[in-house]
């Protein structure tokens, strides 16, 4: 067993479900236990101050706390390079709790997203300091954050203390030598592509209102229900196909998908509300301004009428970095490949990048088995994303 798999195998032992997602009651409230990153962070930072790191915990909310390991170099710092995966999952069944190997993979809740990039980052980084050569003048920084899977607290927090300190990790104790962030590596699985591309991803309610009436005589009232499945259909069809005509070259096209409807109340009334929930995927360049009032405008062209409303608790901006700028040529390069990537899931890389921190996305694993009863990861694929991250690592100035 790889020293990789082995810290996978104990992370994945570690539930750390993200707390907005714990029932407020039954059985699965007792399971407390398994919501919040503490267990996993306080496992790492024993993990990292065992190997003689620098550790250290920002807190972000109420018993949760990115936690940060440093690898200072013996020179002066010229530039500092982030690895940032984050370490809260999605819900899971107990039994995902529980590691096991089959078949050259390894089974259980965050495998692929995004323990597997946690060990791998960690690893290499470990790896890297007991190397023969490592970099003189970069300084490496580990920040395991939490809440991606939400609301994205722990990278916004990171960003909020890195533009305090003038982009910078390094301004505590006695060092002064600080330098901004030249690259963030985001730890999620892109079946080790490098990524510079996300879409952005806005949650939007939009509402009806129509007049209750006796279900004998539903002439009398106006259903809020039928308003709205014209609505419904709208989106679905005539918005689709305008979204479908949009395209970026590493993203395809934007998308529009109704999630959720909810209206009336039992068959004899006539429904006097309707609301439906729908999730926009975004290319660079498209706000939620600019998305609301091109849905208003679809809306009076049809006739219809509704109160849209955003539902997210913070902004989930498309990610899009610059693929030639230096650092990034050299991770593409590094990780052998001639063009960049881009994805459809969003990440904690848009938050930094609009931080202010170059980013990039790189994992082992493949999206696919993400949030999955299954969810698993290729070993080979763990293992060849620490040594292409360790080699990336050692290449540095
Ligand atoms: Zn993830």
């Amino acid at each position: 067993m790889t020293r990789t798999e082995k810290l996978l195998a104990d992370l994945i032992a570690l539930p750390s479900v993200n707390p907005a997602f714990a029932p407020q009651s039954g059985a699965a409230a007792r399971q407390a236990r398994h919501y919040g990153e503490k267990n996993m962070a306080d496992f790492l930072a024993s993990v990292a101050a065992r190997a003689g790191f620098e550790v250290e915990f920002q807190k972000v909310l109420p018993g949760r706390a990115n936690v940060i390991v440093r690898l200072l170099p013996p020179g002066k710092i010229r530039q500092t390079i982030l690895l940032a995966p984050h370490l809260d999952t999605v819900n899971a069944e107990d039994s995902q709790f529980i590691p096991h190997r089959k078949n050259g993979r390894l089974y259980g809740r965050g495998a692929c997203d995004t323990k597997g990039s946690v060990a791998a980052m960690l690893t290499a980084l470990c790896e890297l300091a007991n190397a023969k050569s490592r970099p003189a003048e970069t300084g490496i920084v580990f920040a395991g954050l939490v809440d991606e899977e939400n609301a994205q607290a722990g990278s916004r927090a990171l960003v909020g203390q890195a533009s305090r300190l003038s982009l910078t990790f390094w301004e505590n104790g006695d060092r002064r030598d600080a330098c901004p962030t030249a690259l963030a590596i985001v730890g999620e699985p892109t079946r080790l592509q490098a990524v510079t591309a996300h879409k952005g991803s806005i949650w939007l309610e939009l509402k009806t209102r129509g007049k209750a009436a006796h279900g004998a005589t539903p002439q009398l009232g106006q259903n809020a229900v039928h308003k709205m499945a014209r609505i419904v259909d709208a989106l679905e069809v005539d918005y689709a196909a305008r979204l479908r005509k949009r395209w970026h070259p590493l993203l395809s096209t934007a998308t529009v998908n109704v999630g959720t409807i909810c209206g009336g109340t039992q068959p004899n009334i006539v429904p006097d509300r309707c609301v439906i929930t729908i999730d926009r995927r975004t290319l660079p360049g498209e706000t939620e301004t600019s998305v609301r009032r091109e849905i208003a405008v679809l809306l009076r062209a049809k006739r219809l009428s509704a109160k849209i409303s955003s539902t997210k608790l913070a902004p989930c901006l498309p990610l899009e970095t610059n693929p030639k700028l230096p650092l990034v040529r050299r991770f593409l390069q590094s990780v052998g490949q001639a063009r960049p990537a881009g994805v459809d899931f969003f990440c904690d890389a848009a938050v930094l990048s609009r931080g202010g921190i170059p980013s990039v996305v790189f994992g082992p694993g493949d999206i696919a088995q993400a949030h999955t009863a299954d969810e698993w990861i290729s070993l080979d694929s763990l293992e060849r994303g620490k040594n292409l991250l360790l080699n990336f690592l050692k290449s540095l100035p």
